[in-house]
């Protein structure tokens, strides 16, 4: 039915929050239209208006940086640290985007023999974004600062468990003077996302989530042939080599597992280790991730909070204990405790093996799974062994090793050699297999929705 209403709930504690009123399709459709009229308006607008917009809405995320990151913990239970750090970035972005879009989108002069010829970037039109919980602001802000910038329209439907999130981003771009037709947060059941994807008045869609989610939406997008771009799920492989410093290689994997509670895409999700230093990891490696311990998420000083939900969190422990039942032996965590709410602690599994979950699916929580590796070539081998290819990482001592690993070895859309896989404005983000197609962020980022036209002038 169309009239249920979307209650959030307190990760932390379990406590009930708000209630919100959902739109129904028809609402999404008018909606649709409405951003299609504005978006007639937008294209005709300067760079440099769009820009003043978007910066403005930099500023109100920073003015109001704190409640909502407060906003994110109520809903999701991010940390609150993490949920300050999420604002800023998302503010970084918009002037990132709001500085660069003309440049990225200026006109490129191509010499094809005899008259004027060049390429220019014009936008497609009304976008549909639908977006995932686990960086409830940082998602939204990664599509929507450039799809704005490029002249484009866009409606959000954002998770079901952040509708506070949802329509406080609305806000913020409404009061930075996005006219307010242009954008739209709409709190739609994610069954009535293909009929919205159909409408006549959508020209594209984004999709950050799972890989169930990204069938059906490339599947609805292309049966009426528009454009999608799908960011999907990830298991990180991290090749941790024998010439790698071990304490250092442990900080910036546990530091890559623990990214939002390890309810991160691009979170360190395998860790493949030469045998000759696996006992020497294991040991860094629990000493690492033991480090975070959980605490009230609303605590400046917490380091792990909550998961989203029981249900998700339920579902990591059985990933784990299965795991175990197959052969995966325990190091550190891998106990539910006794309190309310959606609590997890940090976890080690070691001897992690094809035909457990943690080799073998994506685990969205605080696990690390230590898999071990003959040689470099092994570990390349079981790092390339997956379905997903989102990020990817080198640890070693040897940077030219690293570099040659990372450039031309790993099946992913980011490698990174002794760090942590990070977003960035600046920098392509995306990935390759079941992580999606299409990328977003930097240049290539801004040209996923625009008609990139050939313009010839005899
Ligand atoms: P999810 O269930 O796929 O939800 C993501 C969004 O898709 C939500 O808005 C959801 O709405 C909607 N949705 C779900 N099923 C749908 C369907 N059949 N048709 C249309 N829309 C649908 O994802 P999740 O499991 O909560 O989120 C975690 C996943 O996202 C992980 O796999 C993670 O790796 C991935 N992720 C990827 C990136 C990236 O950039 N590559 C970033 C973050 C997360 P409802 O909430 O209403 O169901």
């Amino acid at each position: 039915p169309s009239n249920e209403r979307l209650r959030t709930t307190n990760p932390a504690t379990g406590e009930p929050g708000r209630a919100y009123d959902p739109h129904t399709i028809d609402d999404a459709r008018s909606s649709a239209a409405a951003a299609r009229n504005a978006f007639l308006d937008w294209r005709g607008t300067s760079f440099a208006d769009r820009a003043a917009v978007i910066r403005k809405a930099a500023e109100i995320l920073r003015s109001r940086q704190d409640e909502f990151a407060r906003l994110m913990t109520e809903e999701m239970g991010k940390t609150i640290a993490d949920g300050r750090a999420e604002v800023e970035k998302c503010a970084f972005h918009c002037d990132w985007f709001a500085g660069h879009a003309q440049q990225y989108l200026a006109n490129e002069p191509i010499d094809i023999g005899g008259g004027e010829a060049f390429v220019t970037f014009n936008p497609i039109g009304v976008v549909l974004a639908v977006m995932p919980w686990n960086f409830p602001f940082w998602q939204v802000f990664r599509f929507v600062a450039p799809a704005l910038m490029a002249g484009n329209g866009a409606l959000l439907k954002h998770a079901s468990n952040v509708p506070g999130c949802a329509l406080a981003i609305e806000q913020i771009l409404h009061e930075a003077g996005v006219p307010s037709d242009l954008f739209r947060t709409l709190l739609l059941p994610s069954r009535n996302v293909e009929a919205l994807i159909k409408d006549e008045n959508v020209a594209a869609v984004t999709l950050t989530g799972s890989v169930a989610a990204g069938k059906s939406v490339a599947t609805a997008a292309g049966s009426m042939l528009k454009k999608c771009v799908l960011e999907l799920g990830g298991s990180d492989a991290y090749v941790v080599l024998e010439d790698a410093d071990i304490e250092a290689a442990a900080k910036v994997a546990a530091t890559a597992r623990m990214v939002n509670g390890g309810q991160s895409c691009i979170a360190g999700k395998r860790f493949i280790v030469v045998h000759s230093i696996l006992e020497q990891f294991e040991a860094a490696m629990v000493e690492a991730m033991a480090g975070y311990e959980m605490g009230d998420p609303l605590d400046p000083a917490t380091k792990l909070g909550p998961m989203q939900s029981v249900k998700a969190r339920d579902e990591i422990h059985q990933q784990v204990e299965s795991s175990i039942r197959n052969g995966a032996r325990l190091l550190l965590g891998g106990k539910v405790p006794d309190r309310s709410g959606a609590w997890y602690p940090a976890t080690v599994l070691s001897d992690v093996q094809p035909g457990q979950p943690a080799h073998d699916e994506e685990v969205f929580g605080p696990v690390a799974a230590i898999i071990a590796a003959n040689d470099e070539a092994d570990a390349i081998r079981i790092a390339n062994d997956s379905e997903f290819g989102l990020g990817s990482g080198v640890l070693t001592g040897d940077l030219d090793r690293g570099r040659r690993i990372a450039a031309e070895q790993l099946e992913a859309g980011m490698s990174f050699v002794n760090e942590n896989v990070r977003s960035d404005p600046r920098a392509p983000f995306g990935g390759v297999k079941h992580s999606g197609y299409g990328r977003e962020c930097g240049s290539f980022g801004i040209r996923e929705f625009v008609n990139i036209k050939t313009v010839h002038v005899k």
